[in-house]
């Protein structure tokens, strides 16, 4: 990457940090994705269980395979996918991505079961939230656009859905039972209790 690109990369998160703050949420900056997963770890103690949602963001980062004490509900076959996605809201720390960040410091998500969202809100004792650099956008409006044009066409071919995105790479508004992955519309823009969501900036382009 420039090192002018990485400097204004830097700023841009570094003001995102700040506006978490405000926000009930602890901002940190990233430089690298390996600097990502050493603090991901120093956030977890060896007695807590841990859990995640499906996200191309933590498979980039290999961060799952430097973890022992987990549930894993993503691998559950379908005829027991609710019930195992039920238990990740009794687990102790929620490791996820967000569709996007606003420069104000709202995370904007779109999901199509629920859980991921309902863990960012409620359960996990402490929620890890990391996010590239790509993930920031200047306000919420944009953020509902990049998440329609930018994630939501590679996450629904990367889940097997026909969808309008999917084939057209425009999002058509689709109401489809068990193929459109736009049920819930969340936006973080406080967290009740202290100390509870941690948001890593990394300073490079993961997921989408
Ligand atoms: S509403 Fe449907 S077409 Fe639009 S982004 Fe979501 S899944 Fe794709």
């Amino acid at each position: 990457m420039n090192e002018h690109v990485k400097e204004a990369n830097k700023r841009k998160i570094e003001f995102v940090i700040k506006n978490l703050e405000k926000r009930g949420m602890t901002g940190y900056y990233c430089e690298t994705r390996e600097a990502a997963r050493e603090r991901i770890l120093s956030l977890i103690k060896e007695e807590e269980l841990v859990s995640w949602g499906g996200s191309a963001t933590l498979d980039e980062l290999g961060i799952k395979e430097a973890l022992s004490n987990v549930f894993d509900a993503t691998k559950a076959p379908p005829e027991t996918a609710y019930d195992e996605r039920r238990k990740t809201l009794m687990t102790d720390v929620y490791l996820t991505s967000t569709n996007a960040i606003t420069m104000e410091g709202e995370l904007v998500n779109i999901d199509g079961t629920g859980n991921r969202v309902a863990a960012m809100c409620f359960g996990p004792k402490k929620v890890i939230v990391a996010a590239g650099v790509n993930k920031i956008t200047a306000d919420e409006a944009a953020a509902l656009a990049r998440i329609r044009t930018e994630a939501c066409p590679p996450n629904c071919i990367r889940l097997g859905k026909n969808t309008p995105c999917a084939v057209t790479g425009k999002c058509a508004d689709c109401l489809t039972p068990g193929q459109t992955i736009c049920a819930y519309t969340v936006t973080t823009r406080f967290s009740m209790i202290p100390d509870r969501i941690h948001v890593l900036l990394i300073n490079d382009a993961l997921g989408f």
